[in-house]
């Protein structure tokens, strides 16, 4: 299969940090939303972060005529049931920040008398090409949610989150670490060997 430009189909901008450090050096050019103005973000549907991968990068390879890698993730706290999932990013409300949906989250806790909790990312990668999903991935990071919130490196909950293994949260732990361990680093490994193949064929 031969493609020359991959679209990274975020509009998050650490996601797109993320990515785009996973994906260097490999035969075909990054393209990110900044270069499509008038593209129209997908909504979230979907009941699994596979299935709304796999909606975000159908829908933005549709419109763009490229090929695009979407991804879809979440974090899932035992202590809330496995809350806040797939809805990680309407955790607090439509228009609510990052800084919104971790105070959300750290309410629930203390509402129920938890003062840390065992927790885990997932992320779910989609590449297609128009018309054509050509594969799903999926990675998770296993760790905590230790309140209080600390660090401010990454992006979303990484200040709540620290990774098993570690007493650091994401959001003080070298940018380096997240790179090599989190939910989207495992995801993205496998995304860099299927591209390679892919891109070779
Ligand atoms: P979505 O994948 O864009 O739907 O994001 C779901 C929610 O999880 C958003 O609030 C993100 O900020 C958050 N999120 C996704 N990936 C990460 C991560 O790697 N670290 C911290 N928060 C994340």
């Amino acid at each position: 299969m031969r493609f020359q430009t991959l679209l990274i189909g975020t509009s998050n901008a650490g996601k797109v940090v993320e990515m785009r450090h996973a994906l260097d050096g490999l035969p075909v050019e990054l393209s990110s939303l900044e270069d499509y103005p008038s593209v129209r973000i997908p909504s979230e549907d979907g009941e699994s972060y596979a299935d709304i991968a796999r909606e975000k990068a159908t829908d933005l390879a549709r419109q763009t005529g490229q090929a695009v890698l979407a991804d879809d993730s979440g974090l899932e706290v035992a202590a809330l049931d496995g809350a806040p999932g797939i809805r990680s990013a309407r955790y607090a409300g439509e228009g609510a920040s990052d800084r919104d949906r971790i105070d959300h989250i750290l309410r629930e806790l203390s509402g129920r008398g938890v003062g840390s909790s065992p927790a885990l990312f997932r992320c779910c990668v989609a590449l297609a090409v128009p018309g054509e999903v050509l594969f799903v991935v999926e990675g998770e990071c296993h760790g905590e949610i230790a309140p209080p919130a600390r660090g401010d490196s990454g992006f979303g909950y990484d200040p709540i989150f620290t990774p098993a293994g570690y007493s650091e949260t994401f959001g003080e732990l070298p940018a380096g670490v997240k790179r090599k361990i989190s939910h989207r680093a495992r995801a993205l490994r496998e995304v860099r060997e299927r591209l390679n193949r892919l891109l070779g064929d």
